[in-house]
């Protein structure tokens, strides 16, 4: 029994209960913590609960950082690198999102706007947000995705690649409408689409306004049905602005404002 046994042998015995409870954090933060709640005086529920935390905060973190590894994101960006002086209208919105909300209620988000305005940077950050969360997420190009479908639909897979799919929390769609689709292409992304209506979250990204989006799919009444489904339960939010690229690249080419802003320090 535990209640008869030395500090040291308790120690011990923790480490082995640790071990069979894969939680090896468990062992380092009971004798750490040990000392710490006799010198505070905390209760034997203080302690027990300190301890498992330590456990619950490193698998979390732990479980955020290989779900963000596997999201196959192209950078990593994130809501507090994301500079909201240029989009107070959407500054809003977003907060709400970050709460990861949206994906327990199977709900979309739709990133509108002309290139460099932020979408695929915001379309990320909400994706590692969801796998803080405790989410899959997996992250491709609209390109990339129809391609993966395709592939699936020529293995004649396509009913159980989408099933796995539906495992995933979030599904990102970058850039619809840089490339138009093939009709096949067109009717795979809209079984992509239907298969997770109202079951798991799409984040979509497009630089073109909902009435561009027949010509992306080469037809109207698919355009439509897909709009329908995914703007039925969805955010969408419309970036407005310049580039963020291009406004780096105009400041630091205006010699004028280079010369003004370092005179001072001279
Ligand atoms: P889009 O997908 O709309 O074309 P991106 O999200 O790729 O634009 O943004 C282009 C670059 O500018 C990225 O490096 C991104 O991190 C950065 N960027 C865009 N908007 C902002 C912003 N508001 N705050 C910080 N960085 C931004
Ligand atoms: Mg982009």
């Amino acid at each position: 029994m535990a209640a008869s046994m030395s500090p040291g042998d308790s120690v011990k015995h923790i480490r082995y209960l640790a071990a069979a409870l894969k939680a090896p954090r468990i062992t380092e933060a009971a004798q750490r913590l040990a000392d710490q709640a006799r010198d505070a005086g905390w209760t034997h529920e203080d302690y027990l609960a300190a301890v498992l935390e330590r456990e619950v905060s490193a698998r979390n973190a732990s479980g955020a950082e290989l779900r963000t590894r596997a999201a196959g994101f192209p950078a990593r960006k994130t809501l507090e690198d994301f500079d909201w002086d240029a989009h107070p209208a959407i500054r809003q919105q977003a907060a709400a999102l970050a709460s990861g909300g949206f994906l327990t209620q199977a709900r979309n988000v739709v990133l509108l706007g002309p290139p460099g305005t932020g979408k695929t940077h915001l379309a990320i950050a909400l994706g590692i947000t969801a796998a803080r969360h405790g989410h899959r997420v997996q992250f491709a190009t609209a390109t990339d995705w129809v391609t993966r479908l395709t592939d699936a639909h020529r293995q004649a897979r396509l009913p159980r690649e989408l099933a796995r799919l539906r495992r995933y929390g979030l599904i990102i769609v970058d850039e619809v409408g840089y490339l138009p689709f093939e009709q096949d292409a067109a009717n795979l992304f809209f079984q992509l689409v239907s298969s997770r209506y109202e079951h798991a979250s799409l984040i979509l990204t497009s630089n073109l306004p909902f009435s561009g989006w027949g010509g992306v799919f080469g037809d109207q009444a698919v355009a439509a049905a897909m709009i329908d489904r995914i703007v039925h339960h969805a955010d969408v939010l419309t970036m407005k602005g310049a580039s963020y690229r291009l406004r780096g690249r105009g400041i630091d080419s205006l010699p004028s404002i280079r010369t003004t802003a370092a005179e001072p320090d001279n």
